[in-house]
């Protein structure tokens, strides 16, 4: 029986959900036993999906001003794995996970592959496969020595929605090393918060045959109560931020809408297409290569396509 452990992060409870696929990818999900842990608020939603859900005996982790910060994580995941020699340990490649991975790593002196995007494994044999050298070429990589299998896993790559079990076995765990922070939060200055394209379930995405009209694709998003995304065409020519890319070195989205305008649908910009619902191009060429996968191909230019369609939706709206 394998018993494996994921980390449910304070951000996401689908992330945590979704690492089930990545699992069955090791070893399958007969004789595989799921636990999960993390914080009380996410712990709740992972009902039915994990085996085993762990949680704070003593509720330290809410005494006292003791924070679920990632030490207290660290510590706490440290402490898990002395009590149930877990075979693999798998952590959401968040900012929070991020974090908190190589440091688990260190401490249980075991090596740690970062932001796994796939996994091969006939059950014995398991490699671990990750974007090296600024996603320039795939690393398939296995792990000889001892200790239990360590990775931070990119969002969005595995997807898992159906129940596993009828009951989660909940589990008490008197957590001990609990420290109270040596850090204290002076002021922080406000901000606005960071949008997140993998949490839009639409993306007006723009490609070089935007660059001339980018704006423009803010309007059209705002209209369909989406977001903007973009290829790295856009990114390296700095038009838009870093965050917004999507591809092999950007991230991974799983929207139920993409248009993609003006990209031409290079590999590493499909790669960072999983699952997504309907997929409209609108591209010059139709011959370009996304036209070949996708659910519409409107040929033409993207920015009448822009303007004739926030047109028709504006003309919808006045007619309600
Ligand atoms: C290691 C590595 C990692 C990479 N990672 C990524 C990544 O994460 N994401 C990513 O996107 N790319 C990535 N790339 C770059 C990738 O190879 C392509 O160069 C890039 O995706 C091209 O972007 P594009 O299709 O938007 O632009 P272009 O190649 O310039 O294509 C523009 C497209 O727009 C069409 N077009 C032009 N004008 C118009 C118009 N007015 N209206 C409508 N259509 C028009 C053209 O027909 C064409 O199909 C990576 C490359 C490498 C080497």
């Amino acid at each position: 029986m394998k018993k494996c452990l994921i980390y449910a992060g304070n951000e996401n409870a689908k992330e945590a959900v979704d690492l089930i696929e990545a699992v069955d990818h090791l070893y399958g999900q007969v004789n595989t036993r799921i636990y999960g842990f993390g914080d009380p608020k996410v712990l709740k939603s992972l009902e039915g999906y994990f085996d085993v859900l762990i949680r704070d005996e003593g509720s330290e982790l809410q005494k006292n001003d003791m924070k679920f910060d990632i030490i207290n994580i660290t510590n706490c995941l440290e402490e898990l794995y002395q009590a149930y020699d877990f075979d693999s340990i798998l952590i959401p490649a968040n900012y929070v996970g991020r974090m908190v991975a190589p440091r688990l790593s260190i401490r249980l002196e075991t090596g740690l592959v970062a932001d796994v995007t796939a996994i091969e494994s006939d059950g014995e044999n398991i490699e671990l496969i990750r974007p090296a050298y600024s996603g320039k070429l795939m690393a398939a990589i296995r792990n000889r020595g001892r200790g239990p299998l360590m990775m931070s896993v990119r969002q969005n790559v595995f997807q898992w929605e159906k129940l596993r079990v009828e009951k989660s076995q909940w589990k008490k765990f008197p957590f001990k090393n609990i420290e109270a922070s040596e850090v204290t939060l002076l002021w922080t200055e406000g901000q606005e918060a960071m949008e997140d394209i993998r949490e839009s379930e639409i993306l007006i995405a723009g490609g070089g045959g935007t660059a001339r009209y980018f704006d423009e694709l803010e309007d059209l998003a705002e209209a369909l109560q989406g977001r903007v995304a973009a290829s790295r065409k856009i990114i390296d020519q700095e038009i838009a931020p870093r965050s917004i890319q999507v591809g092999q070195s950007g991230k991974t989205i799983s929207p139920k809408l993409y248009i993609a305008i003006g990209i031409s649908g290079a590999i590493q910009h499909i790669e960072g297409l999983k699952n997504l619902d309907h997929l409209i191009a609108v591209n010059k060429k139709r011959h370009a290569p996304i036209c070949s996968i996708a659910d519409l191909v409107v040929e033409g230019d993207g920015k009448e396509f822009i303007e004739k369609l926030l047109r028709r939706i504006h003309r919808k709206d006045q007619e309600k």
